[in-house]
């Protein structure tokens, strides 16, 4: 590595299966003569795996101005360092930005590699129609102060990314559902990249019941993905009637139609509505149909 390309490398590292690594990566981590690792125990198999003898320094949550400081003097001194977390792309849910701030404010060149992370692995594979997604990451762990964000999150509309835990999955699920109300799809990705890797898409009213069916699916680690709040209606009643018309099969400008004539809400935000409703209606459907298909086979 040049003097010129001295920097430091934020490099993403596998979820779980370890052919996830980017060849840049691995030629990242062959180069440069450090790695800053969040649990250098952790990091020191995959390094030795990818053929990496770089030498390597803690930069955890509890030491991250520390880290940074001992960042800095290697890059003074023109050696590059590589950023890695345990697992997925660092300063996600994961210490790395106060670093990062810290050696960019410093003068030295940040250079971020593309990589690994479960929440864009999640939305990849979530088939959700959503134009638009909001990252929440892990939710307040509390029940008081999670109600309190979910109900800021609510009328949002954007597909919505979360973080959970296996031991708060059920709660957090229990939660949504009471927060957000039991229409909306929600997409369970487990164990993605993994042997047991699981996608199950559900109306946020069923998924409680489906975790609590059987033991195994409430294993290992998990994004949940939620689709986003259909345009509000001017008020429930637009929407409480659409709902009845489509679930009897009416077309989206029938139910609309009618829905107008009935509640008097505008016919351009039912309209707008009846499509998102559909939307997620099928969603649900098809992830339904590939479920029993992969039964079946
Ligand atoms: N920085 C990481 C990233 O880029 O995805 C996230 C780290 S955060 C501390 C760990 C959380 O990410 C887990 O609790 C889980 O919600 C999610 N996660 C990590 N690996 C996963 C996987 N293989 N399958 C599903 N979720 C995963």
């Amino acid at each position: 590595m040049t003097k010129e390309s001295t920097a430091l490398y934020v490099v993403p590292t596998p979820l779980g299966h370890l052919g996830d690594m980017t060849q840049r990566a691995i030629e990242v981590l062959r180069q440069v003569p450090w790695v800053a690792a969040e649990d250098t125990r952790h990091s020191t198999p995959l390094l030795r795996h990818y053929g990496s003898n770089a030498r390597l320094l803690a930069a955890h949550r509890h030491n991250e101005e520390g880290a940074a400081q001992q960042v800095i003097t290697r890059l003074a001194a023109g050696e590059s360092v590589a950023l890695v977390v345990d697992a997925g792309t660092p300063g996600v849910s994961d210490p790395g930005a106060r670093l990062v701030a810290r050696v960019r404010a410093a003068g030295y060149r940040v250079v971020p590699l593309p990589g690994p992370c479960a929440a864009v692995v999640a939305l990849s594979a979530a088939g959700l129609g959503d134009a638009h997604f909001l990252f929440y990451g892990f939710l307040p762990s509390k029940a008081g102060q999670r109600a309190e964000a979910l109900r800021q999150l609510a009328p949002l509309p954007y597909a919505l990314v979360f973080y959970e835990a296996p031991h708060r999955i059920v709660e957090a699920v229990a939660a949504l559902a009471e927060a957000f109300g039991p229409g909306r799809t929600l997409v369970l990705a487990r164990e993605l990249t993994k042997l047991f890797e699981s996608i199950h898409a559900c109306p946020l009213g069923e998924a409680q019941e489906w975790l609590l069916a059987d033991a195994n699916r409430q294993r290992g680690e998990f994004v949940l993905v939620v689709s986003g709040a259909p345009p509000a209606a001017e008020g429930g009643a637009g929407e409480r009637v659409l709902r009845l018309l489509l679930d009897d099969g009416l077309p989206v400008s029938q139910a609309t139609r009618l829905a107008h004539a009935i509640t008097g809400a505008g016919r351009k935000a039912l309209y707008q509505q009846a499509l998102c409703l559909q939307e997620a209606g099928e969603a649900v459907a098809a992830h339904r149909a590939a479920a029993t298909s992969t039964r079946q086979s």
